[in-house]
C-alpha cells in the first residue's frame, strides 16, 4: 500500500469518515458500528497524517462526532474536504483548521434552502465544487448519470447564491483545489 500512498498521483486519503445512516437497529450491534467506524476513521486520519495528504471525508448523520475526532486527532494538520458537504453550521468552524466544503449537485435541486443559506457562511477560500459521481446529477440532469461535465451548473447556481460571476466561481474553485491537494 505504502508505494500507493507514495505516488505523486495519490492526492488524498479517503473518502472515510463517519455514517450513521443506516445503523442496524440491534443497540448492541449499533455500538459496536460505531465504534468500529470511529476507529477505522482514526486510522485513516493517522494514515494522512503519516504521508501528508489531506483527508476526503465522508459525515452523514454524524456531524458531532466527526467533528470531535477530527479536532482531537489533529486532523487540521493535513486538512481535508467534507465531501458533499451536509449544510450542519455546527461543521463550519472546521474552515478554521483547514477543512474546505465540497458542494455538488444538491446545490441545485428545490429543496437546496439549507445548502443555499448555509454557503453565504462558507469563507469563500474553502469552497470547492465536486461532482460525487455517478450520484447528484444537478439540474436540469437530475436522474442521469452525473459526470464532471456537470460540474457547471453546480458553479452557475454557486454564481448566482453568491452574486459573482460563474468565471470567478471556476477561478476560485480551481485555486482552492490547488491549494488543498498541493497540485
Ligand atoms: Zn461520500
Amino acid at each position: 500500500m505504502v508505494q500507493y500512498i507514495n505516488h505523486p498521483k495519490c492526492v488524498a486519503v479517503g473518502e472515510c469518515g463517519l455514517d450513521y445512516y443506516r445503523l442496524p437497529e440491534d443497540e448492541v450491534e449499533k455500538k459496536e458500528n460505531i465504534k468500529l467506524q470511529k476507529e477505522i476513521f482514526v486510522a485513516q486520519i493517522n494514515l494522512a497524517k503519516k504521508y501528508k495528504k489531506p483527508l476526503i471525508i465522508h459525515i452523514r448523520d454524524a456531524s458531532s462526532d466527526s467533528k470531535e475526532i477530527l479536532l482531537k486527532q489533529n486532523a487540521g494538520e493535513v486538512g481535508g474536504v467534507l465531501h458533499c458537504f451536509n449544510a450542519d453550521d455546527q461543521l463550519l468552524s472546521l474552515s478554521d483548521h483547514g477543512f474546505y466544503f465540497g458542494i455538488g449537485g444538491v446545490l441545485t435541486f428545490k429543496n437546496a434552502k439549507k445548502l443555499i443559506n448555509v454557503l453565504v457562511k462558507i469563507p469563500k477560500d474553502k469552497l470547492l465544487i465536486e461532482t460525487d459521481a455517478p450520484y447528484l446529477t444537478p439540474e436540469p440532469f437530475r436522474g442521469k448519470r452525473n459526470e464532471p461535465i456537470y460540474t457547471k451548473y453546480v458553479a452557475l447556481k454557486m454564481g448566482e447564491v453568491l452574486d459573482m460571476d460563474v468565471e470567478k466561481i471556476e477561478e476560485l474553485s480551481t485555486s482552492n483545489a490547488k491549494t488543498l491537494f498541493r497540485i
